[in-house]
């Protein structure tokens, strides 16, 4: 997805034929620690949202974000600081719950390294999150991608935005009106 290009709120298709919707908060943050000048080290952070009971459907609505207790070079980042924590236990409160981890690429379109599908693998196999997924996000200088890993299945797979008509609207659009008067869980 190029950051440029993104709506309000992106909406992309799960393995399990619902739907994950991207809140503006998160692509908004998230783009601030983009490394678009050579001086800017990896950033990172963890990503809290909810599951739509009734739907099944998934909302990621926030980020945290860099701090000092991060390791963080060109090429590294290493979440080390206690503060994410304290992030996921402010959002707990607010029912919004651990849905996965985000880090910058100095890519134009970023592509995993080895290293990611390794933690991404053992993070799946570790955490526990709020739905069945652990999202995986990476942010290249230009476009930013989004991986699920299936905690049924145990398969990391890279997911993509759910289909628009013409006008640029989501066809699939009628499952969200309907949702927005059904609320949070
Ligand atoms: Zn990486």
């Amino acid at each position: 997805m190029d950051f440029k290009e993104c709506s309000k709120c992106v909406k992309l298709d799960l393995p399990n034929g619902c739907v994950v919707d991207i809140l503006d908060p998160v692509v908004n943050e998230i783009h601030k620690w983009i490394q678009d000048q050579p001086a800017k080290p990896e950033s990172g952070g963890l990503i809290v949202g909810y599951e739509h009971q009734r739907t099944g459907n998934i909302s990621l609505e926030a980020v945290s974000t860099p701090c000092n207790n991060d390791i963080r070079t060109r090429v590294r980042f290493e979440m080390r600081d206690p503060q994410h924590k304290s992030f996921l236990l402010k959002a707990k409160k607010k029912k919004s719950y651990y849905m996965g981890a985000w880090h910058t690429h100095p890519q134009p379109i970023p592509v995993p390294s080895n290293t990611d599908w390794e933690d991404w693998k053992e993070t799946l196999k570790l955490d526990k999150t709020g739905c069945r997924y652990v999202f995986f996000v990476i942010a290249g200088i230009k476009e930013w991608r989004l991986w699920a890993g299936d905690s049924i299945t145990n398969e990391i797979t890279e997911i993509h935005e759910c289909k628009k008509n013409e006008a640029g609207l989501y066809l699939r659009e009628e499952l969200y009106q309907a949702e927005q008067f059904g609320g949070k869980i």
